[in-house]
C-alpha cells in the first residue's frame, strides 16, 4: 500500500471524507487523493516520492509556479516580526493601495481571509446599498460555500432557490434566482418578474467552476446594461480571473466595469486571502465607516499581507508577465485542440489565457447544461492515465487546468506527448 493510501484511510478514520475541502477528494475519478509533501516550481512531489507536473497550483494562487523566491522570503520576513496582531498595520494600506492603482472600477477594498468571505460580503453590500434582497446568479457559477450561494438551477429560471446542500433553510435561498449563463434573455425574465428587487447580478466573468465556460460575445455588456437599467449593482465574481487573465482581472481583459469585484486564490499568493471592492459609495457603507457589518479577526493577517503584496508586485513589475503567460496558454490549448481532431474525438478544448479544459463532448460548451453532457467517465479514465504518467490535473471534469508562469515550453511539450499516447491507446481499446 502507498503512503497516500495509508494516510488516506487514516485521514478518513478523522475527518469527513478524508479532505479538508471536497474537491482534494479522487472520488468521482476511481482514485486515492495523492498527498502531497512538498513542491517546487511547476511540480509537486507526493508523500510517496513522485513527482508531478502541476496543473492545479491549489486551484489557482500559484500562477508564478511554488516557491517563488520572492514570495518566500516576504514570508519569512514577516513571520520574523510577528504572526498576528490584530491591528492595523501598514502592509494593509500597501495592500489596498496596490489593488486600487491596478484595478481601475476598485475605489476601496476590505481584505478578508477567503473566496466565499469575499462574495458573502459583497452581496451584502450590495444588499446594504440597494435596500433590495434579491440576487441574481448563474447556474453552474460558484461563489463560494455560503448559505444564498448554493444553490442550482431550479426547474425553470423563475424557479425561487432550492437548496443544493443539506443544512441549509431555504429561507436561506428563497432571494436567489438562477438564470443561463450566456442567456441574456433569461436573465431580462427574471428582471421583467421582479427587477425592482433585485440588489445585484453575480457572474464569474469566465465560468471556471463548471470546467471553463466563455463568456459569448456581449454577455458581460449586456449584464452591464440591464444592471444600470434597474438600479442592481454588478458584481464580477473574480476569484479565479482576477490578476490571471490580464493584471486587471476579466473586466480589464473584456473591458467591462462592474460595480463590485470578489478576489481571492491569486491575491494571497498562497496564503489564505480574499478580498472584496469597488464603487466607493457602496464600500463606504461597510462598517465601521456605514451600518453593513462585516469582520474578520485574521482579516489583513501581516504574514498573508506580506505573500499576497510580494506576489502582486511580481505580477505588475514583470515585463509582458501577462501576454507571455498568456500566448503560452493560447499555443498549449491549441495544441490539445489539434491532438484531439488528429486523433478523430469530438472532444471539445474551451480556453482562455492560461485556463482551460477539456470536455468529453461533442457539441459547444457555454453553460452549465451542455457542460453536464461531458462523459465524466472519459474524463475518469484520461485523470488516471495523466496521473500515473506524472501529470496532476484536477480531480474532476468541472474545473480548470491551470497553467503557470513556471511551465517552460518542455513541461508543456511533455504534456502534449503524453497526451497524444493517451489518444492513441484510448482509440486502441
Ligand atoms: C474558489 C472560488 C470561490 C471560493 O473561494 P474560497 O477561497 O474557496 O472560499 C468563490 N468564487 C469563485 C469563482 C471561486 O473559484
Amino acid at each position: 500500500m502507498s503512503k497516500s493510501e495509508m494516510l488516506f484511510q487514516e485521514a478518513a478514520r478523522f475527518i469527513p471524507g478524508g479532505v479538508n475541502s471536497p474537491v482534494r477528494a479522487f472520488g468521482s475519478v476511481g482514485e486515492t487523493p495523492r498527498f502531497i509533501a512538498s513542491a517546487n516550481g511547476a511540480y509537486m512531489t507526493d508523500a510517496d516520492g513522485n513527482q508531478y507536473l502541476d496543473f492545479v497550483g491549489s486551484w489557482g494562487p500559484m500562477i508564478l509556479g511554488h516557491n517563488h523566491p520572492a514570495v518566500l522570503d516576504a514570508v519569512l520576513n514577516a513571520c520574523r516580526q510577528g504572526l498576528s496582531f490584530g491591528a492595523a498595520t501598514e502592509r494593509e494600506v500597501e495592500m489596498a493601495e496596490l489593488i486600487c492603482s491596478i484595478v481601475p472600477s476598485i475605489e476601496m477594498v476590505r481584505m478578508v481571509n477567503s473566496g466565499t468571505e469575499a462574495v458573502m460580503s459583497a452581496v451584502r453590500a450590495a444588499r446594504g446599498f440597494t435596500g433590495r434582497s434579491k440576487i441574481v446568479k448563474f447556474a453552474g457559477c460558484y461563489h463560494g460555500h455560503s448559505d444564498s450561494m448554493l444553490v442550482k438551477a431550479g426547474s425553470g429560471v423563475m424557479t425561487a432557490g432550492i437548496p443544493d446542500s443539506a443544512g441549509v433553510p431555504e429561507g436561506c435561498t428563497q432571494d436567489t434566482l438562477t438564470a443561463v449563463y450566456n442567456d441574456l434573455e433569461s436573465v431580462e425574465e427574471l428582471f421583467r418578474a421582479c427587477g425592482s428587487e433585485i440588489a445585484a447580478v453575480i457572474v464569474e466573468p469566465v465560468a471556471a467552476n463548471m470546467g471553463v465556460v466563455l463568456p459569448e460575445k456581449g454577455f458581460l455588456a449586456g449584464l452591464r446594461e440591464i444592471c444600470d437599467r434597474s438600479g442592481a449593482l454588478l458584481i464580477f465574481d473574480e476569484v479565479i480571473t482576477g490578476f490571471r487573465l490580464s493584471l486587471s482581472g476579466a473586466q480589464g481583459y473584456f473591458d467591462i466595469r462592474p460595480d463590485l469585484t470578489t478576489f481571492g486564490k491569486i491575491i494571497g499568493g498562497g496564503m489564505p486571502v480574499g478580498a472584496y471592492g469597488g464603487r466607493k459609495d457602496v464600500m463606504k457603507l461597510i462598517a465601521p465607516s456605514g451600518p453593513v457589518y462585516q469582520a474578520g479577526t485574521l482579516s489583513g493577517n501581516p504574514v498573508a499581507m506580506a505573500a499576497g503584496l510580494a506576489q502582486l508586485q511580481i505580477l505588475r513589475d514583470t515585463p509582458d508577465f501577462y501576454e507571455k503567460l498568456n500566448r503560452k496558454g493560447d499555443s498549449f490549448f491549441e495544441g490539445m485542440k489539434k491532438a484531439v481532431q488528429e486523433a478523430g474525438k469530438p472532444w471539445r478544448i474551451n480556453h482562455v489565457g492560461s485556463l482551460g479544459c477539456i470536455f468529453f463532448t461533442d457539441g459547444p460548451v457555454s453553460n452549465y447544461a451542455q457542460a453536464k453532457t461531458s462523459d465524466t467517465e472519459a474524463f475518469a479514465s484520461y485523470f488516471s492515465y495523466m496521473l500515473g504518467h506524472g501529470i496532476y490535473l484536477a480531480p474532476s471534469q468541472f474545473e480548470a487546468m491551470f497553467l503557470s508562469a513556471a511551465m517552460t515550453e518542455k513541461e508543456l511539450e511533455g504534456f502534449l506527448e503524453t497526451f497524444k499516447i493517451y489518444l492513441k491507446e484510448s482509440q486502441a481499446k
